[in-house]
């Protein structure tokens, strides 16, 4: 077969393509010219491109961390060598409906903003203002946005104790239509952190109907997601119904001892609800997650390592078990003098985490904190997780299929529209790995250590990433929805 010759910056010969879309790897170079994938096949021919041997590594798109909370990381520490190091090409932020931009604090950091930054780092008085300084620091990798709605609701409500009033629906809105116009992603809520406990069905309806107009999504963290799980699951459906607004539930699990064993029960009820409005739900690869410390979460019996604590900075690595101990406290005692802070929980069922991992809905996003001075380990090592542990040696499920979580079916969730696919006249966001070494390296312990395995990755058509170590130009961008 005569191929015909192409007009290509790069090409990269001889890998084993893995498109995203699911289907199985098939070995085809792949060609760039400028910031897309020009062609995709065997023997490609491409007269003065440059050319790198890929044998023996898989050509995926670069994956697309759904839930992350880098709003202000990917402005402060631009290289993101979290993420760009496990060959993630996007981050979306503003999750749990924590988003930074329009906030500002005068003092400390308000619970739980300061899972996001510093307070000199809140510095953003509009969306535009948030969007035009992603643009200006070109992160390494592309960054897209949620709007919280605890964010707006510290914003537009005298008194955040109670639902909005009927004016203060109206301000979010406003502030909500803006953000959208300058291209947000949608809406992300948090009944479960104290800025949006008051918050109900009707008040979050409005701004999910406002999102789906749009043709935005709503992302939720649920109100609970220990015993009460069911309701809080309807609460969230019950919020995007009205609106048909895209639902995504964000970091889904079964959380609590108590709460063990009921993936198969949630799942089921999502299932269920997707016949009616759609569903979709991200997850990471740990049965611990983390977040700030808070003495409603230490209930005895999920073991509980502290993270960070202001008052207390050398109880960090330590597990809140003995911190309560040492000091004769109870455990929630304990975590009450140790705030503010953060802790990772170790409150999910293997099981539970595996069954919610292999759901055909579910994508796969980090939620690392990237403001933690010793953060779970899920920050530098959820993808690679997935791809190694997961696919490769527990064979959970095919590497096509892992890569698709990270790929296709978040672009195509989000509305990421030229994104999330190894396909010609997509932007060549590619990330290049070893299938036989590919692996996590951060642990509990050792919680910044990057991953193995991840060879090249590729920004908008630029080489980011080489062996263990950033190349080249920052060329992230900012995506509007
Ligand atoms: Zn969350």
């Amino acid at each position: 077969m005569a191929s015909h010759t192409l007009t290509a910056d790069i090409v990269l010969r001889g890998g084993l393509v893995i498109d995203g879309d699911g289907g199985p790897a098939r070995a085809a170079d792949v060609a760039l010219a400028g910031d897309a994938i020009v062609a995709v096949g065997p023997g490609l021919t491409a007269p003065g491109a440059r050319e790198i041997d890929v044998s023996g590594l898989v050509v995926a798109p670069g994956f697309i961390d759904v839930h992350t909370h880098d709003d202000l990381i990917c402005i402060t520490q631009p290289d993101m060598v979290a993420k760009i190091s496990q060959g993630v090409t996007t981050v979306i932020t503003g999750n749990c409906g924590i988003s930074a931009p329009l906030l500002r604090f005068s003092e400390t950091v308000d619970e739980p903003f300061n899972l996001l930054g510093a307070r000199e780092d809140f510095a953003y008085d509009t969306f535009a203002a948030y969007r035009r300084a992603i643009e200006a620091a070109a992160p390494r990798v592309n960054v897209a946005a949620l709007v919280g709605h605890s964010t707006l609701r510290v914003l537009c409500l005298d008194d955040i104790e109670r639902p909005a009033s009927p004016a203060e629906r109206e301000k979010m809105d406003a502030l909500l239509r803006d953000a959208l116009a300058e291209g947000a992603l949608g809406l992300s809520s948090g009944v479960f952190y104290a800025p949006a406990w008051a918050a109900d069905v009707e008040e979050l309806q409005a701004l999910a109907k406002t999102v789906a107009e749009a043709g935005g999504v709503y992302t939720a963290h649920i109100r609970d997601e220990r015993e009460g799980i069911i309701e809080a699951l309807k609460e969230a459906f019950a919020v995007a119904e009205p609106s048909q607004a895209p639902l995504i539930l964000s970091h889904h699990k079964c959380a609590g001892v108590r709460n063990w064993g009921r993936a198969a029960e949630t799942l089921g009820l999502i299932d269920q609800t997707r016949q009616r409005q759609p569903v979709h739900l991200d997850c990471y690869p740990y049965t611990a997650g983390s977040t700030i410390i808070r003495p409603d979460l230490a209930d005895g019996e999920v073991e509980i390592l502290v993270n960070w604590s202001e008052p207390h900075p050398e109880m960090a690595g330590r597990t809140l078990a003995s911190i309560a101990e040492a000091w004769g406290l109870t455990q929630a005692q304990a975590a009450e003098r140790l705030m503010p802070g953060g802790a990772s929980y170790f409150q999910m069922a293997e099981d539970d985490m595996r069954a919610i991992l292999s759901h055909p809905c579910c994508m796969v996003g980090s939620d690392g904190l990237p403001h933690d001075k010793r953060p779970h380990p899920r920050l530098w090592g959820a993808f690679p997780r997935v791809l190694g542990h997961y696919a490769r040696d527990q064979k959970l499920l095919s590497l096509e299929a892992a890569v698709r979580k990270m790929t296709s079916l978040a672009a195509d969730t989000f509305g990421l529209k030229d994104r999330g696919r190894v396909a010609p006249g997509l932007k060549a966001d590619l990330t290049v790995f070893d299938p036989d070494t590919i692996i996590d390296e951060s642990t509990y312990e050792n919680p910044t250590r990057p991953a193995s395995g991840v060879a090249l990755v590729f920004v908008n058509g630029a080489l980011a990433w080489r062996d263990g170590a950033p190349e080249g130009e920052r060329t992230g961008r900012f995506l509007r929805r």
